[in-house]
């Protein structure tokens, strides 16, 4: 059966403080491991509601690789092009999360920084309707980027539609640098899901409506999808722009809600609703995201979404 969406990128676990202000410098309590990565946590949503779904990347041969692919198991996602790489560790991330909604990182890619070429098993991509790619995996080596735009051409020649959220590391590519890194997948996307400051510095644009008019002018049948946090997003199409309000939520750890949001929107747009409706839905799983400790936690079943969508407020 062709899968429905396809992604790639960094394999992680987190290993998080218990609790906030804890500093990553002292001795101190940590919880986890967590399976994450930012295209892993994407998956998870995607799978949670309901798409077929696959992910290329690689773990190490240790518990912590066994931790992710039995997460990624649980939820049907297609592991085939999930590497247990023998001579690297599986990627970890040490969170410690501040009170001002800081995050501090102790990160070490290991065998989730290495993408080649022969993960991408054509038969992933046959029939394939989406991939879906983000700017951090693009950012994590030349190697990776290499990957990533033989998949993009895999991608577009099975006729998928293209995805990219710019998940801008500022630590690992200049504005600059990712502009040129980027291009490719930029210029393939149907949708686009930057916050307003990626759309910015990747467009280079002075305001958000004469980057949108950049992204449209190349390419008028795409849908931009600016995020902005607890606030909710920006839909723009060649059709104009509309506000889609975000649901009031108590925030208790906000990774994963950028991930999840792509999720919620490339699962509506592949079941034909329009991108509106679709961003309602991607608030939610956005929202959701955030209420649950762990990196995937947030990450709801459809029915759960729904449910939460008929009883809580929007901002707006
Ligand atoms: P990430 O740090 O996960 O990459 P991001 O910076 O890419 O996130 P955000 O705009 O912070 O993206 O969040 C993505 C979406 O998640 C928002 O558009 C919104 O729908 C939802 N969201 C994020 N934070 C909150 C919040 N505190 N309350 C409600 N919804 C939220
Ligand atoms: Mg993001």
């Amino acid at each position: 059966m062709p899968l429905d969406i396809l992604t790639i990128g960094e394999a992680l676990v987190e290993v998080m403080r218990t609790d906030i202000d804890q500093p990553l410098h002292a001795p101190g309590p940590f919880t986890g491991p967590y399976p994450s990565g930012a295209p892993f946590i994407f998956a998870a949503q995607a799978a949670r509601l309901g798409m077929r779904c696959g992910a290329i990347g690689a773990v190490g041969a240790d518990a912590f690789g066994e931790c992710l692919l039995d997460q990624l198991q649980a939820d049907g996602i297609e592991t085939e092009a999930v590497r247990q790489l023998r001579d690297q560790t599986t990627g970890v991330a040490f969170v410690a999360y501040q009170a001002d909604g800081a995050r501090d990182y102790v990160f070490s890619l290991g065998a989730g920084g290495r993408l080649t070429l022969d993960m991408l098993l054509p038969e992933l991509f046959e029939g394939l309707r989406c991939f879906h790619v983000m700017g951090s995996t693009l950012s994590m080596s030349a190697e990776a980027l290499n990957v990533c735009r033989e998949a993009l051409r895999m991608a577009l020649a099975a006729g998928a539609l293209i995805s990219f959220d710019p998940n801008l590391r500022p630590e690992l590519l200049s504005a600059q640098e990712a502009r040129i890194a980027f291009a490719e997948f930029m210029s393939a996307a149907r949708v686009v899901l930057p916050t307003a400051a990626e759309l910015l510095q990747l467009t280079g644009a002075a305001t958000i409506a004469q980057g949108v008019d950049a992204l449209l002018a190349e390419n008028p049948d795409r849908s931009i999808v600016v995020t902005r946090g607890a606030e909710g997003c920006t839909v723009f199409t060649a059709n104009g722009a509309a506000s889609v309000p975000g649901y009031a939520v108590d925030e208790i750890d906000p990774t994963g809600a950028g991930d999840c949001f792509d999720a919620g929107f490339l699962s509506e747009l592949l079941e034909g609703k329009s991108p509106v409706e679709a961003a309602r839905l991607a608030n939610a799983c956005g929202a959701l995201a955030v209420t649950a400790k762990g990196p995937m936690a947030g990450a709801r079943a459809r029915a759960e979404v729904e449910r939460f969508m008929q009883r809580a407020r929007t901002r707006g």
